[in-house]
């Protein structure tokens, strides 16, 4: 019959459990010693090892020729307690036996010495399941024990148990197992059992498991059974239904380049093949979490890893984003799993969000402005500035700009270029005319109005213009029909005015320049062109003489 991995490898003595060396040295040395106590309370979360410290605890008490405070597991004792057989080791599972009658009845077989091995040990896990009154039973005991018995309790939820309880026992608080200490256990486990496991593959069992050992050998057995040949990456995504971390980061990646359009393709893609939005929303939230811890911690974030994708993968992803857009895009994705409960339609919550992430110019909350603050920063530190473009693409951009890492353009520019060629070209290449907004015209003649009335006239607005402006890169032409004109508008302070209202207009400096429409025609000097003007009024030829 099948043995299951973790049942398989479960360590038989102090010093094969993994991770816990300074409580296995404690409960060694009293082993060795003789200063055992009779209650010890073990607690931490599943998978971490107390119950198979119970077990060798169990063991080491009773066994016959303890080696250095370790079960010699070959001696009557211990092979009688791994059997199961021996009547004076007990097992209980307190959320199955969680009631008062249970304890009673525990209390009644206590008083009596064992009969085969030297200490009657109880070891009861889950001990926070147990009822009130069983554990008042319970406390009489510990409070009194007689020197035949000794308690291993165990407890994932440690605030679950009384106080009364917890200062009778000696507390051991069990860590989570680092992810490297779990891949190494992986591999050995891999080559006891002629598993091909790849390091990439170990380390992201190993990630996965979160910290629990017993975990970590659970995935490498459904690995182990489903794969043909060399376990990687790959296989530990397949088998274990984490196929969507690539997409997740594709997704992420989309998003960083702000091309909603592929976020919506790939999402939707996921959303036909089946795939569950609320695993694919949480693998987004494991991934930007990773990407902020790497960010933020760059050297100890990398242990803290939830192993969603592997380290390639990550760095990859990480010169796309700042930090205050990675919380930015976690508390946005936290915020839409959190709807789900009482949400009509999932997709279009998952859908929102993702053009929210694409597009923080779409929020106005502090989180959404930092995060764009964020990249601004970026860029300037970068000391490149970002082509120019017109006011309907800000906000826009930032991820394109060349501003970025260089390593990832070689991806992002044929992607893009297709469908943006306008944000391509640097500013000094630009030789076609700019479309200017609509408002622009009549917003700077208003200013230039309210400023100096005299020239109201002059800048006008209506069908027949006397300026007209033409935009080119930070060029803007103020192109006057005729000279007489150009006479009145073209002085410093005004050109001055005009540049610093531009600029505000178009959200980035602007040069001015006064120009007249056809120098050739009007050659004239102003004088004679005044003269020429006023041969127009009939009324005022006599000027002229
Ligand atoms: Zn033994």
């Amino acid at each position: 019959m099948y043995q299951v991995l973790y049942r398989k490898y479960r360590p038989q003595s102090f010093d094969d459990v993994i991770g816990q060396g300074s409580i296995t040295q404690i409960l060694k040395t009293q082993v060795v010693t003789g200063k055992l106590s009779h209650a010890y309370l073990f607690t931490g979360s599943r998978g971490t090892g107390k119950t198979t410290c119970s077990k060798i605890l169990a063991k080491a008490v009773n066994c016959l020729n303890p080696i250095d405070g370790n079960p010699c597991n070959c001696c009557s004792a211990c092979r009688s307690i791994d059997s199961g057989a021996c009547m004076d080791v007990l097992e209980i599972d307190a959320a199955s036996n969680n009631g008062v009658d249970n304890v009673r009845s525990l209390r009644e077989d206590a008083i009596y010495a064992p009969a085969e091995v030297k200490k009657r040990v109880y070891i009861i896990d889950e001990v926070h399941m147990l009822s009130i009154s069983a554990f008042n039973a319970l406390l009489k005991i510990i409070e009194e024990p007689p020197a035949h018995l000794m308690f291993i309790l165990a407890t994932t939820e440690l605030h679950k148990v009384p106080a009364t309880i917890l200062s009778h026992c000696q507390r051991f608080s069990f860590r989570r197992i680092d992810p490297e200490d779990v891949a190494a256990r992986l591999h050995f486990v891999a080559y006891e059992e002629g598993i091909d496991l790849s390091d990439e593959a170990a380390n992201l069992l190993g990630r996965l498991a979160d910290g629990a050992l017993r975990d970590g050998l659970s995935l490498l057995d459904q690995c182990a059974a489903a794969a043909q040949g060399q376990i990687g990456a790959e296989t530990v995504y397949r088998t274990l239904g984490i196929a969507g971390a690539r997409i997740a980061a594709q997704l992420l990646r989309a998003v960083a380049q702000q091309d909603a359009k592929q976020v919506l393709t790939l999402f939707t893609a996921q959303y036909a093949q089946g795939k569950d939005i609320s695993a694919l929303v949480d693998e987004l939230v494991r991934l930007c979490r990773d990407l902020l811890l790497l960010k933020t911690a760059p050297q100890t974030g990398a242990a803290m890893l939830t192993g969603i994708c592997t380290d390639a993968e990550l760095q990859e992803l990480l010169p796309y984003f700042t930090a205050a857009e990675l919380l930015r895009h976690t508390c946005l994705l936290q915020e839409t799993a959190s709807g789900f409960n009482r949400s009509a339609n999932r997709r279009v919550d998952v859908e929102l969000c993702l053009l929210r992430m694409c597009d923080p110019a779409l929020d106005l909350d502090a989180q959404a402005i930092s995060a764009r603050l964020s990249r601004v920063e970026t860029v300037l530190a970068s000391g490149v500035l970002p082509a120019a473009q017109s006011p309907a693409v800000e906000g826009e951009a930032p991820a394109q700009t060349p501003a970025q890492t260089p390593a990832q353009t070689p991806a992002q520019t044929p992607a893009q270029s297709p469908e943006e060629p306008e944000r391509e070209p640097p500013v000094s290449q630009r030789v076609t005319t700019e479309e200017l907004p609509v408002s622009f015209w009549t917003d700077l003649a208003d200013a230039v109005r309210r400023w100096r009335p005299s020239l109201g006239g002059y800048i006008n607005t209506g069908s027949e213009k006397m300026i007209v402006p033409v935009l080119r890169g930070e060029q803007l032409d103020l192109v006057a029909i005729d000279a007489f004109i150009l006479e009145i508008v073209d002085h410093e302070d005004v050109r001055a005015f005009i540049a610093q209202q531009a600029a505000a207009l178009l959200r980035r400096p602007v040069r001015v320049r006064f120009t007249l429409r056809d120098p050739q025609k009007d050659k004239t000097d102003p004088i004679q062109k005044l003269r020429d003007n006023l041969v127009k009024f009939p009324d005022l030829a006599h000027i002229q003489e």
